[in-house]
């Protein structure tokens, strides 16, 4: 398989994803594959499914999660 965008090399990796609800945001390792040139994201079956099942999980407070930093608005 190439990409469809560039026609780069792709390659499976393990990447971050961010589900945001709101102004939270949760980091989830999904595998994907990865174009080497662009950078373009294709998702194995089932993860964006399951990224969009932890959305509505995060909005109904149903997970169990560990705070990593957190999210600031600049007051001008
Ligand atoms: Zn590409």
């Amino acid at each position: 398989m190439r990409c469809v965008i560039c026609r780069g090399e792709i390659k499976e990796k393990e990447v971050l994803e961010e589900v945001r609800e709101n102004n939270n945001y949760l980091l989830v390792k999904v595998k994907a594959e990865v174009c080497l040139n662009c950078g373009e994201r294709y998702y194995a079956s089932g993860v964006v499914d399951k990224l969009i099942g932890l959305k509505e999980s995060l909005r109904k407070h149903r997970l169990r999660l560990h705070q990593i930093g957190k999210v600031y608005e600049l007051l001008t």
